[in-house]
């Protein structure tokens, strides 16, 4: 097979075998841009180099000599050829763009008679030894691997007997010496001459590109992005051209758009009389490209032609790369430009304007998780951080507040009109009066699915969680990181899209959302078949989810409402009930209050579907920690001053010492407290249908959907199915109406994915809860995973990603597609959605589309990137 490509033999969509750099050379090369003749060895022969052991395929350098033969003819110039030579540059270029991250050499092919060559063949002395000078010290760095500060010594050293500044000053003849220093060097450490032959050269080069496959920056790389290890680069051997062989020369990068804004004018810089790397070095400050306008007119208007070209050419913004010697220029490399969310936006919508693309295609630009940048108030880019630590990004947006440590106080603070970051090492659901009222939530313990971070997105809240640096003392009301302390009232900010925590507060910008911005989701609403949903629990979650675009809600936690301060004694008043008639009496005081929550939400979403979970977490939740409640008792017993007050936390003790658990997660939960307590079941179930019934009576459009969690067999279901049934019959005789209401269950467990038929016989609709689904089907705690082992897994690629982010296909995703086909074998056109986290990631949305879920349900912020990822899997 064949090793080496000619750029006019390879095309753009072979990024795989030839990189993405040598592919669009390719392209570029034959829809007839000036591109300086070249080849191309595949990644194939990189992967087969590390297959061999490090070594060639046997004919490469055969097959590597006769492609030269063509450039030779094409450049009109002999590599080696003491007169005329040919000098080439070897580059890296993976199918996955890395910047930065591999080597590359320039001015390969000279030596002592091709440097005479070319000095005389440009008239240019000065030029031919400083060509020669980069090319052994670039060599000598990524092939022998010699320490550059060894070269950038000798630079200095000569620079400072010259007396001058700048590598520019130096004459040819200090250059000269500068290359004998530089060879003298190489003989030293090498125990060999600089090799001298320009086959060997390209040789070693070649090897030294694969070998950097595999350089420590490039493996880390790989990691971050998620690129696959076993791709192999290829080598892009190309023809030099100069820009730096006088006035008339320069090199530059540009964009045919403007990456951050996506304004449609040209974007970029250049340098005149430069080499690539100069301005990269920051030495000199390279002009707009809109310059080059004035200095080099004609090259202007042809890099500018080419630019819209490419640009049509790709149906993509590009990111540029040219050179011009003497006046002509020369394109070195394309790429589809990176971008921010809001020029990502701009560009699809302008370029469909323009006729240039497909509303589809347009679609498919935007990457949907990109669009968060684009909701929530965002750091000013322009400013400087003092950043302290970095936890995970939870949930986007920035926020600035004095540090504050405990619920009860960032709710005063918060009262009083001021702004606080509550800092906890976790949240709990008594917090949510702090979380509340405070900017933003800063945790040093917990994952993307803890209850800070889910409570905090669901508010469209910024959060950082499990910022493992930091250490809390609540006594002394501080926290550290390293040697830095933070006290209770010190002025802090945290980026939740970053995860970095800073000193001080910081500038922040508000969210526009442009007409762009609404026109491409609307493009997607139109394609898209899953349905997309919100977890809301008030009605103002509600309000903000149709403000995003939510045609339901796809989970409502009823638990949340029970933490409010006017309801918490009720419900701890019913949890510590000894006899059914008190329990009875606390919930009838609870009763209207839920009554009023599920009122707000029901009307919010007039004619849209309203999902009701009822009661889910374990009720220790709702009393105080043992902790807490040991501390009191032994303080009123010391003082012995109330008798009465301790005699109930002593009651409040042994209730909270009976609940107690091990394994709350696993325990007494979810239905199983209805099963325990139906008449906190059916407390909610009332609240739901009254609320129901009223808005009827009011002329509103209900869809009422009671949901119960935690269910692992159908008689669950039947024990509640019968008490829905009976209830709604008593409210609607109550209130003279009637509405439609289901029934349904979450799954969040494998018995209830494995048992989905049968569930299904009763079920109305099924919600898949994959927070619970995730944590029981690996066995992986979903508040400790992240913060102990996960990381550790995710290192060791035992585990691709982390599961509570991105769905896993392999094995949760396995049960889901079993519950889907088991669920609607008994019931045809069974309602499905999923309500977990995985509900607004983009990939997790993917699958649900793929497995033809009805619909997913994401925190309101998230709806807009749910609907553009549901599109984006219909396209
Ligand atoms: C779930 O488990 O995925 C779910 C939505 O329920 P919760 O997160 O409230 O446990
Ligand atoms: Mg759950």
């Amino acid at each position: 097979s064949k090793n080496v490509y000619l750029f006019h033999e390879g095309r753009a969509d072979m990024k795989a075998l030839l990189g993405g750099k040598g592919a669009n050379l390719a392209e570029m090369t034959n829809i007839g841009l000036p591109v300086p003749p070249g080849m191309t060895i595949t990644t194939e022969v990189c992967k087969e180099y590390y297959r061999l052991g490090r070594k060639f395929p046997a004919n490469l350098m055969q097959e590597v000599k006769e492609k030269l033969l063509y450039i030779e003819e094409k450049a009109g110039k002999k590599f080696g050829d003491p007169e005329n030579p040919l000098l080439v540059s070897v580059r890296s270029g993976a199918m996955f763009s890395m910047p930065g991250m591999m080597d590359t050499i320039l001015n390969l092919g000279l030596n002592e008679q091709t440097v005479s060559g070319l000095a005389k063949a440009t008239d240019n002395p000065r030029f031919a030894y400083d060509a020669y000078r980069r090319f052994i010290q670039m060599f000598s760095d990524v092939v022998l691997e010699i320490p550059k500060h060894e070269f950038e010594y000798i630079l200095a050293r000569q620079k400072e007997e010259q007396g001058v500044s700048y590598d520019q000053q130096l004459s040819a003849e200090s250059l000269r010496q500068i290359i004998n220093d530089y060879k003298d060097l190489v003989q030293e450490k090498e125990d060999r001459p600089f090799p001298e032959d320009p086959m060997e050269q390209l040789t070693m080069a070649i090897e030294a590109v694969f070998r950097s496959w595999n350089n420590d920056r490039a493996i880390i790389y790989r990691n971050l992005h998620k690129i696959s290890h076993d791709l192999g680069t290829a080598v892009n051997v190309q023809s030099m051209v100069f820009g730096n062989m006088g006035n008339d020369c320069g090199t530059g990068v540009a964009f045919t758009r403007n990456p951050s804004t996506g304004e449609n004018i040209l974007y970029g810089e250049y340098l005149t009389n430069a080499q690539g790397e100069d301005v990269v070095a920051g030495i000199r400050t390279p002009q707009p490209i809109a310059k080059l306008q004035g200095e080099m007119p004609a090259v202007f208007e042809q890099f500018k032609k080419t630019a819209y070209l490419l640009e049509r050419h790709y149906r993509n913004m590009q990111d540029l790369e040219f050179t011009i010697e003497r006046s002509k220029l020369y394109m070195l490399q394309t790429r589809n430009g990176k971008r921010t969310a809001q020029a990502a936006v701009k560009v699809a919508y302008d370029m469909v304007q323009e006729g240039l693309i497909s509303k589809e295609e347009a679609l498919m630009m935007v990457e949907p998780g990109q669009l968060d940048q684009l909701l929530h108030r965002q750091i000013d880019a322009k400013v400087e951080l003092n950043v302290l630590a970095k936890g995970l990004p939870a949930s986007p947006g920035a926020a600035s507040g004095s540090v504050v440590f405990d619920a009860d106080e960032a709710e005063r603070l918060g009262k009083a009109g001021q702004k606080v970051l509550l800092v906890r090492t976790e949240t709990t659901p008594d917090d949510i009066h702090g979380i509340i009222a405070a900017q933003g939530i800063l945790t040093s313990r917990g994952g993307m699915t803890s209850h800070a971070a889910v409570v905090a997105r669901g508010m469209g809240k910024p959060c950082v969680c499990g910022c493992e640096a930091m250490k809390i003392d609540y006594d002394r009301k501080i926290f550290a990181v390293g040697n830095t302390i933070v006290n209770e009232g010190d002025l802090i900010s945290i980026d939740g899209a970053t995860g970095r925590v800073i000193l001080g507060s910081v500038t922040l910008k508000d969210p526009e959302l442009s007409k762009e911005y609404l026109t491409i989701l609307e493009w997607g609403d139109q394609v898209k078949r899953l349905g997309i949903r919100a977890n809301a629990d008030t009605p103002e979650d509600a309000r903000k989810a149709r403000e995003f675009g939510a045609e339901g809600i796809g989970l409502t936690r009823t638990e949340h409402m029970f933490m409010g301060q006017d309801r918490l004694p009720y419900v701890q008043k019913m949890i510590l009930a000894e006899t059914l008639e008190d329990r009875q009496e606390a919930l009838s005081h609870l009763l209207p209050m839920q009554e009023g929550d599920f009122y707000g939400i029901l009307k919010e979403m007039q004619g849209y579907p309203v999902c009701i979970r009822l009661l889910d977490p374990p009720l220790h939740e709702f009393l105080p920690s043992l902790e807490e409640l040991l501390v009191e008792t032994t303080e009123l017993k010391i003082t012995r001053n109330d008798p009465a007050r301790l005699e109930e936390k002593e009651m409040l003790l042994k209730k909270v010492r009976s609940l107690h658990e091990f394994n709350p997660m696993l325990g007494h939960r979810g239905c199983r407290l209805g099963i325990t307590f139906p008449e906190v079941y059916e407390m909610q179930i009332r609240a739901i249908f009254n609320a129901s019934a009223r808005l009827v009576k009011e002329g509103c459009k209900v869809l009422p959907e009671v949901e119960i969690p935690l269910t692992i067999d159908i008689s669950e279901m039947k024990f509640f199915k019968e008490r829905i049934d009976i209830i709604a019959k008593e409210v609607m005789a109550e209130y003279g109406v009637s509405f439609h209401y289901v029934s349904g269950t979450m799954i969040e467990l494998p018995r209830a994915a494995l048992l989905a038929d049968e569930l299904a016989e009763v079920a109305e609709f099924f919600s898949f809860g994959t927070n619970d689904l995730t944590q029981t089907t690996l066995g992986f705690s979903r508040d400790d995973a992240e913060g102990k082992f996960l990381t550790h897994y995710l290192e060791a690629k035992i585990l691709k990603e982390n599961p509570f982010i991105t769905l896993d296909r392999k094995g949760v995703g396995k049960l889901m597609k079993q519950a889907v086909e088991g669920g609607r074998k008994t019931r045809p056109g069974l309602l499905i959605g999923i309500c977990g986290e995985h509900g607004g990631e983009p990939s997790s949305v993917e699958f649900c589309h793929m497995i033809s879920l009805d619909f997913v349900s994401c925190s309101p912020y998230r709806v807009p990137i749910a609907r553009l990822a549901a599109a984006q899997a219909a396209i």
